[in-house]
């Protein structure tokens, strides 16, 4: 019933292969040694950097070693590019009004899997499925111009307190460099 990965299907499909399990089984399993290890730090919520990343959701950003972050630090939003959807203001709205950040960083990167498709996802998509997503695929060419964009989305709403300090940059996946984009 459940969805399969490559990982999870078993050759046979009796239960002796239940230890190798999914990739969710073995999530659980690492977490259940890390509450093992874990003591409780006593934060409440608000971040301690009083900073928000917005970043993309690939694989191979690791924003916390990548930025020296540690537990308690950041609020972490992250989606398919690092683009500053609605979504993304909500999120920001509620982290600086109710949960004290000042500052924004925003963080793409070079090998985007968004600078391969096109707004003709969407097409495809409805041609699929009989249905056009409401949402922009907000694909992009030019990693330093999508960055620009996010930049004066964030300075232009209206919904949030601190828009002075915002950021953004591009990291590279080959060397772990950030670079960052000139707003003008
Ligand atoms: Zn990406």
């Amino acid at each position: 019933m459940g969805m399969t990965t490559s990982a999870s299907v078993p050759a046979d499909s009796g239960n002796t292969t239940v230890a190798q399990g999914t990739v969710t089984d073995r999530l659980v399993e690492a977490n259940e040694q890390y509450a093992a290890a874990f003591t409780d730090p006593g934060m409440d919520a608000r971040p301690v950097l009083n900073v928000a990343v917005v970043a993309c959701m690939d694989a191979r950003l690791d924003l916390h070693a990548a930025l020296g972050l540690s537990l308690g630090d950041c609020h972490t939003i992250r989606n398919a590019g690092g683009v500053v959807t609605d979504d993304v203001i909500r999120s920001l709205t509620i982290s600086q009004r109710a949960l004290g950040t000042r500052s924004v960083v925003l963080i793409h990167h070079s090998n985007c899997g968004l600078e391969s498709l096109t707004e003709e996802f969407r097409h495809d998509l409805e041609m699929e499925v009989g249905q056009r997503p409401a949402w922009a695929v907000e694909a992009f060419r030019d990693v330093d111009q999508d960055v620009r964009q996010s930049m004066q989305r964030v300075r232009t709403s209206p919904f949030l307190l601190h828009t002075d300090d915002v950021r953004g940059f591009v990291f590279d996946v080959k060397t772990g460099l950030l670079r960052e984009v000139d707003p003008a």
